[in-house]
């Protein structure tokens, strides 16, 4: 049977914060060009863009020279102008790095020696100076970021999705990326099929994976072997009871752990507070980074709780067991490459031809915030 086939100069596959920012900035760049945005769900922002902290981050931790870095410190920035010009809720609150012991402050003047190299000045607080504050008095020192935030990340998706549909973005939801059939000199052809599972080919000139979770997977169909692989951190949240809502007025963040920044506070918009996320690599051999099912908290880890109580008790010590319940489950596209982690974002580009293939792979935290940089930064060459 002949398939049908759909051409589109640019093909994007994935509607999270990237492809959304990506189709967005691309329509308007290059208003000559088609644009296809590819999407599996029924609408955008169905993934790791909608289980997440919603924080604005201020581009403290990362390396100086990483992509992470530099797409933090622009993204933020464009972020509160964006939230600012469409009025999507947002609160610059700032934020506390908190030390608990003489033995964490060296850590914590790690961070403030790492944030000043790139440029994010943190004030350090003392021990007379948080004593002053009841809620904080607990803690040793603390590092003061004004500049982080919490935002509306649905709201924010749903302006770009706007902007897309009025720069004439094609959004294909429930229409899925299967594979790459052939690359020549001036085309990329793939196969892609749609809700009932009727099969069509699409042709581009450039073709842009921002498949979060199946990003490593769709780069790998321009290999002949696997080179990339994304394996599942999840992130659990547990929310805290009502007696908690606006307790704090700014997040509060423990010393980060190896692979997360740490069990924190998160101020919702609406006043409730969550904990979370930890980093649970238990499934990242056993799972497909992408399997739903590891946005669902499973029978067996009633005892997450228990951690959570830990650590929650060290930022709020009224808290009591009762005080929490399961929210949800992000998962983080952890890559590693030829089977090596890769800490920082990774934005390959492959040239063929006239051709152009953007892989932006290991998107996770700081991805939301830097997002709207990243769709600011790719040019098609
Ligand atoms: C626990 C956790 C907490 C985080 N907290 C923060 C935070 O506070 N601040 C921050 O800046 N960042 C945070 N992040 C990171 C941020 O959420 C991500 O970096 C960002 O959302 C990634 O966006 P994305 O568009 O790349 O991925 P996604 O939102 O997952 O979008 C990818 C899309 O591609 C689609 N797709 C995949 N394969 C196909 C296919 N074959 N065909 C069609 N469609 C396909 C998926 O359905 C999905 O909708 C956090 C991440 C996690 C996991």
């Amino acid at each position: 049977m002949n398939k049908e086939v759909f051409h589109s100069d640019i093909a994007i596959i994935g509607a999270g914060a990237v492809g959304l920012s990506l189709a967005a900035n691309l329509a308007k760049k290059y208003p000559q060009k088609s644009v296809a945005l590819l999407e599996r769900h029924d609408g955008f922002g169905r993934e790791i863009s909608s289980r997440n902290s919603e924080v604005i981050h201020a581009g403290i931790y990362y390396g100086k020279e990483s992509l992470k870095a530099k797409y933090c410190l622009k993204g933020k920035d464009l972020l509160y102008n964006f939230c600012r010009e469409y009025s999507i809720p947002h609160i610059k609150c700032g934020k506390y790095i908190v030390s608990s012991s003489e033995e964490q402050n060296d850590a914590l003047f790690e961070i403030q020696k790492n944030a000043a190299e790139n440029g994010v000045s943190l004030e350090l607080l003392s021990e007379k100076q948080l004593s002053k504050e009841t809620k904080l008095s607990h803690f040793k020192n603390a590092l003061y970021s004004p500049e982080t935030g919490i935002f509306d990340s649905h709201k924010y998706m749903q302006t770009l999705e706007r902007m897309a549909q009025e720069k004439n973005v094609f959004l294909a939801y429930k229409n899925s990326f299967n594979k790459i059939l052939d690359i020549n000199n001036d085309e990329i052809i793939f196969e892609a099929y749609d809700e009932k599972q009727n099969y069509f080919y699409m042709k581009c000139q450039y073709f842009i994976n921002a498949g979060g979770l199946s990003s490593a997977k769709i780069a790998n169909q321009f290999y002949p072997h696997e080179i990339y692989k994304n394996k599942a951190c999840r992130g659990r949240y547990y929310s805290l009871s009502s007696k908690y809502n606006n307790y704090f007025d700014k997040l509060i963040y423990p010393i980060p752990d190896n692979d997360c920044v740490g069990i924190h506070t998160t101020n919702e918009l609406d006043g409730k507070v969550k904990l979370g996320p930890d980093s649970d690599w238990t499934f990242a051999e056993t799972y497909e980074a992408s399997d739903p099912s590891l946005c669902q908290f499973f029978a067996k880890e009633d005892d997450v709780k228990e951690l959570f109580f830990t650590e929650g008790k060290k930022l709020i010590p009224s808290l009591t067991l009762n005080d929490l319940t399961q929210n949800y489950i992000g998962v983080r596209p952890k890559l590693f490459i030829e089977n090596q982690p890769e800490e920082d974002f990774k934005i390959l580009k492959i040239i063929n031809g006239n051709t152009q293939a953007i892989h932006l792979l290991g998107i996770e935290s700081p991805g939301l915030t830097s997002s709207l940089a990243i769709g600011d930064d790719i040019k098609l060459e």
